[in-house]
């Protein structure tokens, strides 16, 4: 609470009880003793906090505006950035970094005052479970340094149901920010699983307004740029909460589905376009899964049950290949902290070395592949393999060697030091 005790008597401040704050008009009486400029010039302790604010918001603003403006990467650079982290997917990450790369410059633009305003580009990712939407979304934000956060389309309903309002996924992006405003506003939020809203998804509960449309609504405006409430504490929306404005202008949405079936719809429209060219539709159903993904185009997705509108909001569209045994065992040992680098930096910690040989990366991967869970089965595969070690390996002399073979990846015999004779097929 701003006091006016401090000012009173010392130099600057006056207790004249006739004066008031040349800013809100409000008196001495009301507000308390006032700051005395030259000229019979007044201003109350509340509106010296509010100028306070003013001043600091806008210092924040000039500075991460200044820091984008140094550091927006060409889409040759978000593309390399992007391969630190993400095996494959060439065509995506192409198309992403320049989406992208538009995108900052259009907030540069808008910095500049100039009459052109460039539209946005949210983005849309259709592929398999595991091949990297989400990971491509956080590696860009981190590499251009924004606040990120993922939200979940299956939550939200409309507006009087059960679940959760849109709203709540830009909370998440506040509190990805530390609820500095303007970070948020120029965040990247990921929303997954956009297929579960389609309006002939199956996966409609019944707390759901049954369309999933009024949920693609609410998703609509806040794709388009809007001014959002955003509830501090989360949760359903109540009158008397105070809310946090939000303006999603800046914000650039990735969506991401696996969109499964999607193939089917796109080998139809494919089909009967080149039979109507006087060719067979063969060449088109025995297109494989990701080829036939990488023609997806927005009436396949609005045949899927999204809304042409959000569509719209939506103009780049690309898809993200399934991953193969091979792209998986690069997944499990390329990547800055792939996950053979990981256990690899853990038993460094014990003064231990571990290798993988590539027949045990393999094996790791093909089951992986097997589970049709794309790279998100081979944690779960890996921690199973290195369990009785890591059980172990506290226990063990320091500077051991241990190497995981395909045998062990099979079960076929347990873990080994180096010296300990290896089996037959290692
Ligand atoms: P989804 O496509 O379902 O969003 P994710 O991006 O969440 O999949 O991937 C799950 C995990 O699998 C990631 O954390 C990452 O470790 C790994 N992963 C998936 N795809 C790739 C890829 N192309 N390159 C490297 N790692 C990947």
């Amino acid at each position: 609470m701003p006091s006016g005790k401090n000012f009173s008597g010392k130099r600057g401040g006056t207790t004249k009880k006739n004066a008031f704050c040349s800013f809100c008009r409000k008196s001495y009486r009301d507000v308390g003793p006032l700051v005395e400029g030259p000229g019979d010039v007044y201003i109350c302790g509340e509106c010296i906090e509010l100028c306070q604010s003013i001043l600091d918001q806008e210092r924040k603003r000039r500075g991460s505006s200044k820091q984008l403006f140094t550091k927006i990467p060409s889409p040759r650079e978000i593309v390399s950035g992007l391969d630190e982290y993400v095996i494959g997917q060439d065509a995506a990450k192409r198309v992403l970094a320049v989406a992208v790369h538009s995108h900052y410059k259009r907030l540069m633009a808008a910095e500049e005052e100039t009459d052109i305003e460039i539209d946005k580009s949210n983005i849309l990712l259709v592929g398999p479970t595991g091949c990297g939407k989400t990971l491509l979304a956080k590696t860009l934000a981190k590499s251009l340094n924004v606040p990120f956060a993922i939200g979940d389309a299956t939550t939200l309903t409309e507006a009087g149901y059960v679940g959760e309002d849109v709203e709540n996924l830009l909370l998440k992006l506040l509190h990805a920010a530390d609820f500095d405003v303007e970070a948020a506003q120029r965040g990247v939020l990921y929303i997954d699983e956009i297929d579960k809203i389609g309006k002939t998804s199956q996966n409609v509960s019944i707390t759901r307004d049954v369309s999933g449309e009024g949920v693609q609504q609410a998703l609509l405006k806040m794709l388009e740029g809007t001014t959002a409430n955003v509830p501090p504490q989360g949760g359903r929306k109540h009158p008397e909460q105070q809310y946090i404005q939000l303006d999603t202008t800046n914000i650039l949405f990735v969506v991401g589905g696996t969109f499964s079936g999607i193939e089917d719809v796109i080998s139809k429209r494919m089909g009967s376009r080149s039979i109507g060219f006087g060719q067979v539709g063969d060449s088109a159903s025995e297109m494989s899964l990701g080829e036939t993904l990488s023609h997806v185009n927005s009436d396949d997705l609005v045949e899927y049950g999204l809304i042409p509108e959000l569509i719209g909001r939506l103009p780049v569209i690309t898809a993200l290949q399934p991953l193969g045994a091979e792209s998986l065992v690069r997944v499990l040992k390329e990547p800055k902290n792939a996950l053979t680098k990981q256990y690899q930096h853990l038993f460094s910690m014990e003064d231990a070395d571990l290798k993988f040989t590539d027949k045990a990366l393999h094996a790791i991967a093909t089951r992986a592949a097997e589970r049709e869970t794309g790279a998100r089965g081979l944690r779960s595969i890996i921690e199973n393999v290195m369990m009785d070690i890591m059980f172990e390996l506290p226990d063990q002399p320091r500077g051991s060697r241990y190497v995981v073979t395909d045998d062990i990846v099979e079960g076929r015999t347990k873990m080994f030091n180096e010296e300990t004779p290896r089996t037959k097929s290692a």
